[in-house]
């Protein structure tokens, strides 16, 4: 198969080529650097089925490939906002500039999207076929927006021109390769109490997140992907339920850190509460997630450990 990662350098995106290269397919990777960096995939450079191409989606691009994962897009609400016109851009004319590639060379394409199309949720837990509550105009409606419309766009080249196509939502995923400046939460919290450092609570403390490792997320990714007659969307996500301070205070207890919680002002619009319904995906996929958060966070504490001992050394 010949497949092409749309932001295959960053977090998600780098895990999946890994996954893909393994499998023996032959892999485009395209990213344009903003929050990706080579540094995670500089192993899979050199290899024969690896190829890597700095490209930004809002320009087109001709390839000939078979199918194309689309997860090019900033996740986390500081790099999203930093640039939101670039956000949304990307987001739309991105996503047009990869469905006119699938419907030109006949790829199948799946749609990086989120469970952020759910916006500040008024039913939980969520199940695909909510519609959400989402602020158009708000910090956060960018990166919302415009995963909503990247929905809508993937639907009617689906109906319009027979695209085949597959939407999946992700749910809050963690874990190794998210940048040390990356800004979400299980980051931030692991590097504050790594460093001593006060960990940054935004708000009471008592939104909840559910959160999944990456190799939940990269598993539940392939079989929807190979998985015909069924387009989604489909949540992927861990249905387990945390508080945010329950979040610190397990990662202050698995640091054994001395780092003390500090409560800040909650952002603009941060939902109060987020679960997905996995019920969907066990039955098309027979997909759940096995990674419980205490190995999870075993293993990104770890990395970040490993990352913040370079920086030292550099
Ligand atoms: P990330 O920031 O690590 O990865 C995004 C990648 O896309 C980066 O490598 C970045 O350089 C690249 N990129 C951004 N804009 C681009 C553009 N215009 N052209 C080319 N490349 C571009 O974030 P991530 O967590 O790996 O997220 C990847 C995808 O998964 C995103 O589409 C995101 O919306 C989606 N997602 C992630 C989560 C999560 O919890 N991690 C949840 C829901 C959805
Ligand atoms: N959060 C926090 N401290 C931080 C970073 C985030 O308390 O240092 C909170 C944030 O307000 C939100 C939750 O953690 O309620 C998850 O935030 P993240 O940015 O990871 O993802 P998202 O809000 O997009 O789910």
């Amino acid at each position: 198969m010949r497949t092409l990662v749309t932001g295959g350098a960053g977090f998600i995106g780098s895990h999946l080529c890994d996954r893909l290269v393994k499998e023996g397919h032959d892999v485009i990777c395209l990213d344009n650097f903003f929050t990706g960096s080579k540094e995670n995939i500089k192993h899979l450079l050199g290899l024969p089925n690896f190829e890597l191409i700095r490209h930004d989606v809002i320009q087109p691009i001709l390839l000939e490939v078979d199918q194309i994962y689309h997860f090019a897009c900033p996740a986390s609400p500081v790099h999203y906002q930093y640039n939101p016109v670039k956000t949304i851009k990307t987001s739309v004319m991105g996503t047009i500039n990869m469905l006119g590639l699938a419907k030109r060379v006949k790829a199948r394409i799946l749609l990086a999207s989120t469970s952020e199309v759910y916006g500040d949720p008024t039913v939980h837990p969520q199940k695909e076929d909510y519609w959400g509550h989402v602020n158009p105009i708000g910090l956060r409606s960018c990166y919302d927006e415009g995963k909503r419309v990247a929905e809508t766009l993937m639907m009617d080249y689906h109906r319009q021109n027979q695209v085949d196509i597959k939407i999946i939502r992700i749910f809050n995923t963690y874990g190794p390769r998210m940048a040390l400046n990356d800004g979400r939460v299980v980051s931030n919290f692991i590097i504050q109490a790594l460093k001593g450092e006060d960990i940054t609570v935004y708000g009471d403390g008592l939104q909840t997140r559910s959160f999944q490792y990456i190799d939940d997320l990269v598993e539940g990714t392939l079989r929807m992907m190979f998985k015909d007659g069924f387009i989604g969307p489909v949540n992927i996500g861990n249905p387990h339920e945390f508080t945010i301070l329950q979040l610190a205070e397990q990662v202050i207890r698995m640091t054994a850190s001395a780092s003390k919680i500090i409560y800040t002002s909650l952002p603009e619009d941060d939902p109060t509460q987020r679960q997905p319904d996995i019920t969907l995906a066990r039955e098309q996929l027979s997909w759940e997630p096995g990674v419980p958060l205490e190995k999870g966070l075993e293993k990104t504490i770890a990395y970040f450990e490993s990352r913040l001992k370079e920086k030292q050394n550099d």
